[in-house]
């Protein structure tokens, strides 16, 4: 079988805590250049299923693939080495920097928490790359603006083009929405649109119009097992999802 490796195969993975297991018997398959959005009410398991993907966390259960390479002992150190990044629900940036230097920093690997991992890399072409992120991630306008100064949104704009310095394979969102006033929140599905499409990307997201409105394909879970799994019409119209999420 000569197919492509899928980006992210996942079979029967579970997270346990003391006896509670908060993500139990998860399998699912996420294609390369995907866009997969993971909803779910709040404690249904979501931060963690990102946790044991990225290796924050080590899986109770089950196996992990990465494009066909088995992960799951894998620290999370390789995993980024892979080309894997997420973002947090809460940016980790730095106040006093330009939006420049930020993205110059991330360009040169010293500016994102997993570039620890990496080797430095100073390089003549590393503003011209940090002038086009600024472009890929919407902020070409306050490429001088400290990063102190930002709305919350663009700050959700910067640390996603930070994630994008080092061209990742896969890219994991945890709530990229999460905070952003009504008004913020067209701008980022915009520009979640706009991602590469060779990039596979995985959303967390408790915004379930952003959600559909980004993803190829949608995984609900509840109470840490996955509920449904369709298309963002398919999961628009299932019962069951709606009664998880106006809690009836
Ligand atoms: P979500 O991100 O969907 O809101 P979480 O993955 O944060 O859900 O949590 C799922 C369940 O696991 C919740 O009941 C939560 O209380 C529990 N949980 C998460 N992390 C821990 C932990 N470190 N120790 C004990 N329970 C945890």
């Amino acid at each position: 079988d000569h197919k492509a490796a899928n980006a992210l195969e996942i079979q029967g993975v579970g997270r346990r805590f003391g006896g509670f297991w908060a993500v139990k018997d998860v399998s699912l398959t996420v294609r390369p250049g995907e866009r997969r959005a993971v909803l779910g009410p709040n404690g249904a398991g979501k931060t963690t299923l990102f946790n044991v993907l990225t290796g924050d966390l080590v899986t109770s259960a089950g196996t992990i693939r990465m494009d066909g390479a088995d992960v799951t002992q894998m620290p999370m150190h390789k995993r980024i080495k892979g080309g894997l990044r997420r973002t947090y629900q809460h940016a980790h940036l730095f106040n006093g920097l330009t939006v420049r230097d930020s993205l110059f920093l991330s360009v040169c690997g010293v500016a994102g928490g997993w570039q620890r991992f990496m080797p430095l890399r100073l390089n003549d072409g590393a503003v011209a790359k940090a002038e086009t992120l600024a472009q890929l991630s919407g902020l070409s306008a306050e490429l001088d603006r400290e990063v102190a100064n930002l709305s919350h949104g663009q700050r959700r704009q910067l640390e996603i083009g930070m994630a994008l310095a080092e061209n990742p394979k896969m890219l994991l969102l945890d709530e990229p929405a999460a905070g952003l006033s009504p008004s913020e929140r067209p701008r980022l599905a915009e520009l979640l649109l706009s991602l590469p499409k060779h990039i596979t990307i995985i959303l967390i997201e408790h915004d379930m119009d952003i959600a559909l409105k980004t993803s190829d394909s949608v995984s609900v879970l509840h109470n840490g097992q996955l509920l449904a799994e369709g298309t963002p019409e398919n999961i628009m119209s299932n019962e069951a999802v709606h009664k998880v999420y106006m809690g009836g």
